[in-house]
């Protein structure tokens, strides 16, 4: 267990250095709330909600479109889109109504934004993926087959970007019919909840305002990391709020590199990942073994067993996620990174963060990652010992 431990803190130190942003402040319209990468002031009101407010909305947005295989591109999608309706004055974020409005113009500038960023990214993409840059193709849509691909922009358009700016505008006009006001009915529903995993977990399923299939698991908890760690959103400061409140949101760079550095066979052996469908045999590119991480998702260690743990674990699950009234004598893998890094100087947004780097700047998803400049080399089980690990699965 002590070469977990070890990696799980190794991987966030390197997140700390490296921390990720969407890129909000090269959004013209909000360009003037930052200071370097830090919201000032988030509280100021422009027009009628607070930066606050409006930065939430943006991210709520993000984190639903941020899905497939190419995120940089997604993320200058979404700047680009928005810098372009905001100088049209549709101003989707302050009047998400807007969108709907003038659908025609959000729609065709959606298109010719992806036909700009596929010119500039999809080589390179094509490069790192062992893929054709023609397949190059950042609209998405959760399935009951998990993620796939979609051409028909309109699906796409009021699927993706239609449902998470209704949720702002839902809760405006419920508001108005109750007669009450609020500067920011986004940050007041979100923080209502007990704990940041409860909002992760509402924000999807919620009975009225959830998202539902246009939010997967992992862009929930994403959203979770930005809001807390990335944007320092949050109001409030208590346990349930903290830096180890919710699941880190395993995607598929995460996953390719807690498979290849050995984090998740310490945990549990081939043979359970496989019965629980996170490995299908034969089933990724070029007949390799696919590793579909986000079946993961509420499985349990069935190696780790210390007393240890056990608290930090119990602690985590019951005064921070506050998912959990009673103590737990298993542990979920996906909640272990929590349990390690409690009370250390680092949380659970710098280990996503370190997982992100690793994951797009070394562990590519072919057969040929930059293990040789890797930061975690010295720590990986797959280059120090079995290459196979890299050679025979995939993302
Ligand atoms: S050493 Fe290689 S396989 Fe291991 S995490 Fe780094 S890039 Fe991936």
């Amino acid at each position: 267990m002590d070469n977990v431990v070890k990696l799980v803190f190794e991987i966030a130190k390197i997140g700390k250095s490296n921390k990720t942003f969407p890129p909000i402040k090269e959004v013209k319209p909000f360009h003037h709330f930052f200071i370097d990468d830090r919201i000032d002031e988030l509280n100021e009101l422009d027009g009628p909600w607070t930066r606050r407010e409006i930065v939430a909305r943006y991210l709520l947005l993000n984190a639903v479109l941020d899905q497939g295989p190419d995120v940089i591109g997604v993320r200058g999608l979404l700047k680009d889109v928005t810098n372009n309706l905001y100088k049209n004055e549709i101003r989707i974020f302050h009047r998400p109504l807007d969108f709907f409005k003038e659908l025609n113009i959000s729609i065709d500038n959606i298109l010719l934004s992806h036909k700009s960023i596929k010119e500039i990214r999809s080589k390179d993409w094509a490069k790192t993926n062992n893929s054709n840059p023609e397949r190059y193709n950042l609209f998405f849509a959760q399935s009951q087959r998990g993620l796939i691909s979609i051409n028909e922009i309109l699906d796409y358009s009021v699927h993706r970007w239609g449902v998470p700016l209704s949720v702002p505008y839902l809760l405006e006009k419920d508001l108005s019919i109750k007669s009450k006001i609020s500067v920011q009915p986004l940050i007041d529903y979100l923080e209502s909840f007990e704990s940041a995993e409860i909002m992760a977990q509402q924000l999807k399923s919620n009975e009225r305002y959830g998202l539902g299939s246009a939010l997967g698991d992992k862009a929930s908890h994403l959203f979770s990391k930005w809001y807390i760690h990335t944007f320092q959103l949050n109001y409030r400061k208590d346990d349930g709020w903290s830096e180890w409140s919710y699941e880190t949101p395993f995607d598929s760079n995460a996953g390719r590199v807690l498979f290849r550095t050995g984090f998740l066979l310490s945990v549990a052996d081939l043979r359970d990942y496989i019965d629980w469908g996170v490995i299908q045999k034969n089933k990724g590119k070029s007949g390799k073994n696919y590793i579909r991480v986000t079946n993961i998702r509420g499985k349990k260690s069935t190696k780790l067993k210390t007393d240890d743990l056990m608290n930090n674990y119990n602690e985590i699950v019951i005064h921070h996620m506050k998912i959990r009234e009673r103590i737990s004598n298993s542990f979920e893998i996906q909640k272990l990174p929590n349990a390690f890094l409690l009370k250390s100087e680092y949380g659970i947004g710098d280990f996503d963060d370190g997982l992100m780097f690793i994951g797009t700047n070394y562990c590519f998803n072919n057969e040929k990652p930059n293990c040789v400049k890797c930061p975690i080399r010295n720590s990986c089980y797959a280059f120090q010992k079995d290459r196979s690990l890299i050679e025979d699965f995939t993302t």
